[in-house]
Parts: C-alpha cells; structure tokens; sequence
C-alpha cells in the first residue's frame, strides 16, 4: 500500500531552537544519528520511499518566538526536481505586511499549499486579515494545513490553536480544502472531529497522535475516515517507517487504511 505523508519538516540544526532539538532527541529521532543523510534532499527521498512513501508534503516555519525558522526558499529548493516531495510554504502573519502577497509569491516558487501555526506566531486563524490568503487558496485549489491543539514547545500559546476557529473560515470559504493537522490534539479530539464531519472540506490530520491511541481519541474513526489524512510529523518521532506500521496494525478495514493512508491526501493534493 503507498503511503501519502501530510505532514514532514525538514530542516538544519541550526534552522531550530533547543527545545527543539531536545524534544526530537527524545523521542529517538533518526534524525540525528543519520544527520548528513536525510538532510540531503536525494538521499531523504530515499529513505521515505524505503518505508512506503510515495508523496511527503515538506513544511517550512517562520516561528521565531517558538521554534525557530526553516525558510520557505530552503525548503522549495530542497524539493526542487525531487517528485517525492510536495513543498508547502508558510506566513508569518504579524510578521508581514500583506500575508496575501506573500503567499502568492511562494505559489508563484512552486509553492503546493500552506501551513499555518496559529499558536506558534500568535494568530487567530479566522483573523480577517488572513481572508486574502484563504481566497487565493480557495481560487487556486491549494490546501492550507492549521496547526490544532497543544505543543511542548515552550511559548506557544494554545488559545490560538483551537479548532473552533476553523468553523468561520470553512464557512465563509466552503471550497477551500483545510486540514487540522494534530486533530486538535490535548482536549479538543471531539471538537476536530465534529468540526470535520459537518463541514464537507475539512480534514482531520493526525500527526504527531500516537497510532495505538487513535480509536481512544476518534472511536468512531472508521464512520468519517473519508476526512481523515496521514502526517507523521517527522522528526519528531523516532522512524516514519514503524508509525506507519502502528497504522496499518489498528483494527481498521483495507479500504479505511487505503483512505487515511493515501486516497484522501491524493484527492486534496490532486495528485
Ligand atoms: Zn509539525
């Protein structure tokens, strides 16, 4: 079964702050001990390639207050001619004078979609300032990824980060593909998981969720797998190759893994 992961950073040592790094190190990740190697854009293919991938979606960060900054250009270049990766971009938006332009100038880079992190750069994702970027989004066709729920970084700020607020921005922009990636994580599962079945194009992505909890977390899982979207979240675990694994072994049909794993993600991406 090929595998579509929603949800992989890349990045240089120097790119991410301590806190990083120490949560990294010690969830055993690779990462570290295999530096050279995958952070090299032919050989890191390789490897996701090796535990079933067929698609990455490689996530930049402009979050210096949290966890630090991985360019958009880094990144796009990193994907450049690389057909395993799907690069998406990033806004900062206190950070910038029109989140609008800037997310159009990244698509115009080769730029397959967004990723937000609300509770990172201290943002309200239905803040109206960020309607030109959901716009640009929608008309384009390009998926935006909602970091949801808690994080162990330190300073960043969870009342950002609470699905709810994607509830306006689906239903002002209805043909806008959003995902929330970590499915709301901490105490706002069932929130995430309502949220996905009521509005048609909203997802619930679950990286960075332990596989064996998933059915604890969404025990109705299999009723809305439709919505549901892999990410791994790499680094921050210890191999992507034994997380998909942990997937395939949960109590779920070959048809609803098919979906998780793969067809839904190929679908939003229009791969
Ligand atoms: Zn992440």
């Amino acid at each position: 079964m090929k595998v579509i992961d929603f949800h992989v950073h890349i990045g240089r040592k120097e790119h991410w702050k301590e806190g990083v790094h120490a949560y990294q190190k010690s969830s055993g990740s690779e990462y570290y001990d295999r530096y050279e190697e995958l952070t090299d854009p032919a050989k890191f293919a390789l490897y996701l390639q090796e535990a079933g991938i067929e698609k990455a979606v490689i996530l930049p960060e402009i979050s210096p207050i949290t966890t630090g900054v991985v360019p958009n250009e880094y990144v796009l270049e990193f994907c450049q001619g690389i057909d395993v990766f799907v690069p998406f971009c990033t806004v900062n938006p206190p950070l910038v004078a029109d989140p609008g332009d800037e997310f159009k100038k990244y698509i115009g880079m080769g730029a397959r979609g967004l990723k937000l992190y609300p509770s990172y750069n201290y943002f309200y994702p239905n803040a109206r300032e960020l309607y030109p970027v959901y716009e640009i989004a929608e008309k384009s066709e390009l998926p935006v990824l909602v970091h949801t729920g808690s994080s162990i970084f330190q300073g960043s700020k969870i009342k950002y980060a609470e699905p709810i607020h994607l509830d306006e921005v689906a239903v002002d922009f209805p043909g806008l593909k959003l995902l929330m990636a970590h499915g709301g994580r901490g105490f706002w599962y069932d929130q995430a998981f309502f949220l996905s079945r009521i509005h048609p194009n909203l997802y619930l992505e679950i990286s960075g969720l332990p596989p064996k909890n998933l059915l604890t977390y969404f025990p109705e899982m299999e009723k809305n797998i439709d919505k549901m979207v892999y990410g791994s979240d790499w680094p921050g675990i210890t191999t992507i190759g034994r997380n998909i694994d942990s997937i395939k072994r949960l109590p779920l049909s070959p048809e609803s893994l098919e979906k998780l794993l793969h067809a839904n993600a190929a679908r939003i991406l229009r791969l």
